[in-house]
């Protein structure tokens, strides 16, 4: 068996490195690194592939929520909801705008944000709303899209982890997520998805006039050269990245597949068992499951019984880990922007309870059959 890994990139890039390292080579040859034919090349497929009709390429997925929010021309001290639940990034760039992050709850089965509770925090001085589609499944965005338009909302969708995801409206329009906000934000880090082999990240939308200011604002604010109209920052998704990307875009849906079946085998090897509780899978969304995570459940204890099953795991070289250990409103970062005054019981009730085992494209049978065994065999030690 080979070794198990959280993530398998090298195991990855053995089946596609003929072509990897030609495209590669292409960019090396005509020392065009910045910009050029296989950074647009790039941003045009993907647009295709999610249905939208722009896509601006950035540094990574931070930036791309970043400039997205300083493409809206918000105000210092303007609320933007968001779920505590979530990568750091998310609430991050919210406060490095000035902006006041609003902490609402998720659903406890699906991760994501929860309509009812953005409702409830909807004040005169919100001014957008980001959904994360939390471990690669979609919000329920039906709700919220609802919710922006009756209070005049701006809605950034961070699709970080669930870029391929879909979303099927009531009315069975299905619509990738991503592109169904104001805006979608994306991230190529390595070990997501759509995964470039070092930093890139892009930003979906619908909207001429928006694409414009989006490509502006990455581009130091510069409307032609060395003329600056807004205040802008430089991110770039660069042409060693997009060359890797143009290369992995037409197998992402196979990628997603191979992610599928594991998590099937997962789902199948935990089913009915009294204290594991497999992730849901939503009617409304289709899971690419960037992470499979799990919850313990019907234990007094769930945060000692998951460091004993972790512990057990890391004996026998089994990776998994917590996404996330500490929730944003509890982050010291926030103490200073009211973190404390957020009682967010549901989101401190699942971080004492998820973990995450190895997901990726290259997991086989034999690891799949490693992985569950040894978590089963924890429990029944217990
Ligand atoms: C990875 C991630 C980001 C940030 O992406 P980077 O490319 O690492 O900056 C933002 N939000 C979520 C939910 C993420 O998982």
């Amino acid at each position: 068996m080979r070794p198990i890994q959280m993530v398998d990139l090298r195991q990855q890039y053995a089946q596609i490195k003929d072509e990897i390292d030609r495209s590669i080579m292409e960019v090396l040859e005509t020392a065009q690194f910045i910009g050029g034919p296989v950074v647009n090349g790039f941003s045009q497929s993907l647009a295709k592939y999610l249905g939208v009709r722009h896509v601006i390429p950035c540094a990574n997925g931070t930036d791309a929520l970043q400039i997205s929010m300083m493409a809206l021309g918000l105000q210092p001290g303007d609320e933007v909801i968001t779920p505590s639940f979530t990568y750091i990034a998310t609430t991050e760039v919210i406060a490095l705008l000035g902006l006041k992050p609003v902490f609402v709850e998720v659903d406890p089965d699906t991760f994501c944000l929860e309509p009812e509770a953005v409702a409830k925090a909807i004040t005169p001085k919100t001014r957008a709303i980001v959904p994360v589609h939390l471990y690669g499944q979609s919000s329920k965005m039906e709700e919220i899209l609802l919710l922006a338009s009756e209070h005049n909302l701006f809605v950034i969708e961070d699709n970080a982890q669930a870029i391929g995801s879909d979303y099927r409206f009531r009315n069975g329009q299905v619509r990738k997520t991503g592109t169904m906000g104001t805006m979608g934000c994306t991230s190529f880090f390595p070990s997501k998805n759509l995964g470039c082999y070092g930093d890139g990240g892009a930003i979906c939308t619908d909207d001429d006039e928006l694409a414009e200011k989006l490509r502006m604002i990455a581009n130091h604010g510069q409307t032609s050269r060395y003329s600056h109209e807004v205040v802008g920052c430089n991110s770039r998704l660069d042409a060693l990245q997009a060359a890797v990307l143009q290369v992995k875009l037409p197998r992402l849906d196979g990628y997603i597949e191979n992610r599928r079946k594991a998590a099937d085998y997962y789902d199948q090897a935990f089913a009915g068992h009294p204290n594991i509780v497999t992730p849901v899978r939503s009617d409304y969304s289709r899971h690419v499951f960037h992470q499979y995570t799990l919850k313990i459940d019907h234990t007094n204890n769930p945060a000692e019984v998951r460091a004993g099953l972790l512990a057990h795991l890391a004996e026998h070289k089994v990776p998994a880990m917590l996404y996330y250990p500490v929730p944003a409103h509890r982050q010291k970062m926030f103490a200073g922007l009211g973190g404390k005054e957020f009682h967010l019981e549901t989101t401190d009730w699942l971080t004492d309870r998820v973990f995450s085992l190895p997901m990726h494209t290259e997991l086989d049978e034999s690891q799949l059959d490693f992985i569950t065994s040894r978590v089963l065999e924890y429990f029944n030690k217990m």
